[in-house]
């Protein structure tokens, strides 16, 4: 069945659909007190220094699609750690401005 009508077909049921994009998906430690980026052991594996952990590298991209998702369907936005590295710079820079000013304000 072809996405576009397996989408219909979903949200007809009254399910609700996210899209995620899967950039940094599998780069990023899937633990969500843990910024690291994963290296590369073996072809398909992948390990945090961190926390000292192994991961099937496709079984970290389907969690932290899945880490996305409930994101956006929660605060309708991508979490930090898997946005582009000069768009989440931004944004951290931004809040932190903000939170500067806030203070200032008080
Ligand atoms: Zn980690």
């Amino acid at each position: 069945m072809p996405v576009v009508s397996s989408l219909h077909v979903i949200k007809s049921l009254g399910h609700q659909v996210v899209g995620a994009h899967e950039y940094f998906t599998s780069a990023r430690c899937p633990r969500p007190t843990c910024d690291s980026f994963l290296e590369t052991v073996l072809p398909r594996s992948k390990y945090c220094r961190q926390c000292q952990v192994y991961f099937d590298r496709d079984a970290v991209g389907s969690e932290n699609i899945a880490r996305i998702c409930e994101a956006q369907l929660i605060r309708q936005r991508r979490p930090l750690k898997f946005k582009p590295v000069v768009a989440a710079t931004a944004a951290a820079t931004t809040a932190e401005g903000s939170k500067r000013k806030r203070r200032r304000e008080q």
